[in-house]
């Protein structure tokens, strides 16, 4: 742990400190700021190492290739983008940028107001019923995040008697939706339906207003995916409400990519659906599909929802066609479910360890974070960008890369990454095995 800050350099220690060795809990002082300083001569060592790769600058379209801005020899490096979450490269479908472009020219760039004054367009209305197509559902409503969705949904009907059930590995924004309504937090362990059914069992008996299970569709640092079939069937008997939150299954799951719910039959049974524009369909913002009365009282009662500026139109205008290319053009996901495939049969049959993924987040487990860094470095000087990911946002030891395949990839994309990979390998030893 970092001591006070001092002009002397820290020494050079086995594992980096995580952003958790810094966080509030762990102050060391009644001073607001007393991490800053120590925090950014941390920051400056892991930079003079080369190994910040966090905020890269991207000088171009966010495709299967990016330019990005080399800091080290202030040049551009074209590189393959094994980084992006829009898995079905709407971000840069030219309908979807058409849309966006006219909506600025027709409604300006600003909604100007939150929903209930004056932020409320025609588009915003055609997007919430498309997204009613999506889903499967009665009715649906729009936010400005994927994040503030979830946490306004949450917030608006949970409060101290009740219990949120959650996976370990439910996202942050789910986490602070509960934290911030004050409900009691029970976890089961990761698409455990055994350890699911023991805290359904034991919550009934101590719960004294309602209880509400949250799942992903696609858990977003390993790719693999809820069986919400089993957990709708696990909730239906034992009383609870559902949620699944879509971001990284909506573009990906079912026949169609509509989701989970289309992946499992389930369109219209499930209490709550979110998801987010963010990821494969190309943007930002977020939405909840459910019945009719449960969004009436979303608009009404959602603090992240009605204290909060619209969504622009052009974004909406985008998001909106989005939806309407995953509808119109099945080319996108049938090329994503290839390019799944392909990237990931090769990696197993090169005896890589990816998990259990079926979904175009394909992690690779290093372990430790500083080698972890070395391995990311090495991709990036070879013109491969991909994210490493260390704890806290996965748990300890388990920090990995994190590739993600999307529908503009080629063959030669995705065998370039495969050369760059074994090449990492005979340095790092990656492998299993
Ligand atoms: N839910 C999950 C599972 C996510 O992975 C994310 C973001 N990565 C969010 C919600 C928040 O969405 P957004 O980034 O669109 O705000």
């Amino acid at each position: 742990m970092p001591k006070e800050s001092t002009n002397k350099k820290p020494k050079a220690s086995k594992g980096y400190e995580t952003l958790a060795s810094f966080a509030l809990p762990r102050r060391p002082k009644p001073d607001l700021f007393a991490w800053t300083k120590p925090f950014q001569l941390r920051i400056s060592q892991i930079e003079e190492a080369g190994h910040n790769l966090s905020r890269r600058v991207m000088l171009s379209e966010n495709g299967n290739r990016v330019l990005v801005e080399d800091s080290t020899s202030n040049t551009e490096r074209e590189m393959i983008m094994m980084g992006s979450n829009s898995y079905l490269g709407l971000n840069n479908h030219p309908r979807v940028k058409k849309a966006a472009i006219e909506a600025i020219e027709k409604y300006g760039t600003g909604a100007g107001s939150p929903p209930h004054f004056s932020g409320y367009f025609d588009i915003h209305r055609k997007l919430e019923k498309n997204i009613t197509w999506l889903k499967g559902s009665e009715a649906a409503i729009i936010f400005p995040s994927g994040y503030s969705t979830n946490v306004g949904l949450i917030s608006c009907f949970m409060g101290p008697k009740d219990t949120i059930i959650l996976d370990k590995l439910a996202h942050a924004s789910i986490i602070d939706g509960a934290l911030l309504s004050g409900v009691k937090i029970v976890t089961y362990l990761h698409n455990n339906m055994e350890s699911l059914e023991r805290a359904l069992i034991s919550t009934k008996k101590n719960t004294e207003g309602d209880r509400l299970v949250v799942v992903e569709g696609v858990y977003s640092m390993d790719g693999d995916i809820a069986p919400l079939d089993e957990i709708y069937a696990l909730t239906e008997k034992h009383g609870a409400k559902l949620m699944v939150d879509e971001a990284h299954s909506t573009g990906v799951l079912g026949k169609t990519g509509r989701g989970a719910t289309e992946h499992y039959n389930l369109d219209g049974k499930i209490d709550l659906v979110m998801g987010t524009f963010s990821k494969s369909l190309g943007g930002v913002g977020g939405f909840v599909a459910a019945k009719k009365e449960i969004i009436q009282y979303l608009r009404f009662y959602s603090r992240a929802y009605f204290f909060a500026a619209s969504p622009s139109p052009s974004q909406v205008a985008a998001q909106n066609e989005a939806v309407n290319v995953l509808r119109e053009e099945p080319i996108w996901h049938k090329r994503l479910m290839e390019n799944i495939t392909y990237f990931h049969t090769q990696l197993r049959e090169n005896n890589y360890d990816i998990g259990d993924t079926i979904t175009p987040i394909t992690p690779l487990e290093i372990g430790e974070p500083v080698k972890l860094l070395s391995i990311a470095r090495f991709f990036n000087d070879n013109n491969v960008f991909v994210n490493p990911v260390p704890f806290p946002a996965v748990p300890r030891k388990k920090d990995r890369l994190r590739f993600s395949v999307t529908a503009l990839h080629t063959k030669k994309d995705l065998d370039e990454v495969l050369e760059v990979l074994d090449a990492a390998d005979k340095k790092f030893k990656i492998r299993k095995t």
